[in-house]
């Protein structure tokens, strides 16, 4: 039986890294690609998304500000990074078929959309993967909070938060065998036990809006698409 989403929009947050494959940097087109190919899956089988990618596989603003570099210009550069994250998905996506629009917090009108609420969801509507690019605009931001900020105005249901691993623990389950997994966890657990799930301005601002917090692989059996159906390991902060 071919998996069903129980979800009719959703918002895909990814890190940069998640981009740049066996490479310590930048992105690795063949990664790309195969995210790219789960994403078309999951819009194949009715889901309306919406996707956020860091931009730490090119430029973070600390990284910037500790090498000396005023921060909010290192936090600028650190969402330009995203943009071309963003730039490089919509390209696979619609190499697939699948129409993409990246959709810009910082307007910049000949490479894409400027973010206009109404305009993105419009596009949803119609289809089309939105690609929320450039953060928030705002330095001392994180993509996190970008996503969680974008999932409240577009109404969506939930965040898929891919990461390397398959949900949420106590502790690294790739340092200690040991470590516990949370099937199921609430906001307030995440923040007081400084679990790394996203950044507590991201977590307390879900927590606001009630909006559940899916973690899980991006190298899941079954894929995106079935994680969005309920199968397999996740957890949901909620
Ligand atoms: N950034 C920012 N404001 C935002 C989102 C991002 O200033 O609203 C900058 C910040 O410098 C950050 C960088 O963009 O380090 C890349 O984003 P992030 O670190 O969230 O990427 P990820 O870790 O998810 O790859």
């Amino acid at each position: 039986d071919s998996p069903t989403p129980r979800f009719r929009r959703v918002l895909l947050k990814i890190s940069g890294e998640a981009l740049m494959g066996p490479q310590g940097f930048g992105l690795h087109p063949p990664t790309v690609e195969r995210i790219a190919a789960e994403v078309k899956r999951l819009r194949e089988a009715g889901v309306q998304i919406c996707m956020v990618i860091g931009g730490g596989n090119i430029f973070r603003g600390l990284q910037g500000s500790a090498q000396g570099m005023e921060r909010t210009t290192a936090d600028y550069m650190g969402m330009l990074a995203t943009v071309m994250n963003a730039l490089a998905m919509q390209s696979a996506l619609e190499s697939m078929g699948v129409f993409t629009r990246v959709i810009s917090a910082i307007p910049m009108d000949q490479v894409c959309e400027p973010y206009i609420r109404r305009r993105a969801v419009r596009h949803l509507e119609k289809g089309r993967v939105c690609v929320f690019a450039a953060g928030t605009g705002n330095p001392y931001f994180t993509t996190d909070t970008a996503a969680t900020l974008r999932a409240n105005e577009m109404s969506c249901e939930a965040i898929f938060k891919g990461t390397q691993v398959d949900g949420v623990y106590d502790s690294d389950p790739k340092l200690n065998p040991d470590a516990k997994f949370f099937p199921e966890i609430s906001y307030d657990e995440v923040l007081t036990r400084n679990l790394k799930v996203m950044d507590a301005s991201a977590i307390a601002l879900a927590r606001e809006n009630r909006l559940p917090i899916i973690v899980f692989s991006l190298n899941a059996p079954e894929g995106l698409v079935g994680v969005v159906s309920g199968r397999g390991k996740f957890t949901i902060v909620s």
